[in-house]
């Protein structure tokens, strides 16, 4: 399919009779004025009715009138670097006994800002990669509004178990999670306090390898990566000069030991146990004179409600993200997933059991 480049309103019949046809669009809805963004890099396909068409309740299929009209506008799959988007004015009709309802638009379900076809085509991309690379091949992002709209698919049944959250301590998450589960308890995952740990250490490193003594600087010299494994993890080439480098007086050895400490939190047993081991390693945070590593602590500490749970639920993204591969083989197995209800139903079913659930934690 070729475009001329230009922007505006492309009235071609082909054009139209092409959407017409991939969008597999049916009666009483078609493809109308099809526009092309070339600056923007998108294409908006103008969906229409017919307007002598005759409405049914979409729950009892008695006649119903419209009542008012909604505007709608969905993502569907791309055309090469092109994001397409349809949009339409969508009829609510009146029926006596089911009250105002939404009419059910062919190319989407229920109340979901994507086509069918993007969403079998999500699911195909979520079964080759990762949720992250997902993401970005996609050029969705879970922002807040994407978050709230994947509750709102969960539905409030679901959402009612729902007793612990795991995110990371960004503000959308914590929003998102506070408007739809004020009961559950806000898990920080251990995951990403860590990122930030090993973020202050870097941090030091970069300002020590400037700032430092002459011999500071030579002994940092290509150790960046070194710093950022733990100390379990490290290739046994690297450990005769990393023991040398971490027991050194070097500041950024200093910031990694705290670093190493914070670790150990998971091993504690309870909530007394980590409330105890968090003030000791807040204390020694606060009065290494390394502002990164201060600055990482007092961050910690404000939002220590969000990680103390951890240690009452017992569970955090690590397990979440177990679930995920488990998700992706059930995909797998099922050959692909055409229709979103169905997956919703098997992932309740595989995954709301009492043995490895994100959606009732123990
Ligand atoms: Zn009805």
């Amino acid at each position: 399919m070729a475009f001329d480049a230009y922007d505006g309103v492309m009235n071609n019949q082909t054009l139209s009779q092409h959407y017409q046809q991939i969008l597999g669009v049916t009666e009483p809805w078609r493809v109308g004025e099809v526009s092309l963004d070339a600056s923007g890099l998108s294409i908006e396909i103008r969906m229409e009715l017919n307007s002598d068409t005759i409405w049914a309740c979409p729950t009892c299929h008695g006649r119903a009138h419209i009542k008012e009209w909604e505007e709608r506008r969905w993502r569907h799959m791309g055309n090469c670097q092109f994001k397409i988007f349809l949009s339409a004015r969508v009829p609510k009709v009146r029926c006596d006994e089911h009250g105002t309802r939404t009419v059910q638009v062919p190319w989407a379900e229920g109340s979901s800002r994507f086509t069918m076809l993007f969403e079998a085509f999500a699911i195909e991309v979520l079964r080759a990669c990762t949720a992250k690379r997902a993401s970005e091949l996609l050029e969705i992002s879970w922002d807040e509004a994407a978050l709230n709209g994947f509750w709102e698919w969960l539905g409030v049944e679901a959402c009612a178990h729902i007793k612990a959250i795991s995110i990371d301590m960004g503000k959308p998450y914590q929003n998102s999670a506070r408007r739809y589960f004020p009961q559950a308890a806000l898990i920080f995952d251990p995951f990403h306090l860590m990122k930030m740990l090993n973020g202050a250490v870097d941090q030091v490193r970069r300002e020590e390898v400037v700032l430092g003594t002459k011999s500071a600087q030579s002994s940092l010299k290509k150790t960046r990566q070194l710093w950022l494994w733990g100390e379990e993890n490290l290739p046994a080439r690297h450990s005769a000069r990393f023991d040398v480098l971490t027991a050194s007086t070097l500041k950024t050895a200093r910031a990694w030991r705290l670093k190493e400490m914070w670790r150990t939190m998971k091993q504690c047993v309870d909530v007394h146990d980590a409330l105890a081991f968090f003030k000791k390693c807040y204390a020694l945070c606060m009065s290494s004179k390394i502002n990164p590593v201060k600055k990482v602590a007092r961050c910690f500490k404000a939002h220590l409600a969000g990680i103390v749970p951890f240690f009452m639920h017992g569970f955090c993204n690590a397990v979440a993200e177990g679930v995920n591969s488990r998700l992706q083989l059930l995909i797998q197995k099922a050959c692909g997933y055409r229709n979103r209800e169905r997956l919703k139903t098997d992932i309740l079913f595989h995954f709301g059991g009492r043995d490895l659930s994100p959606l009732s934690a123990q």
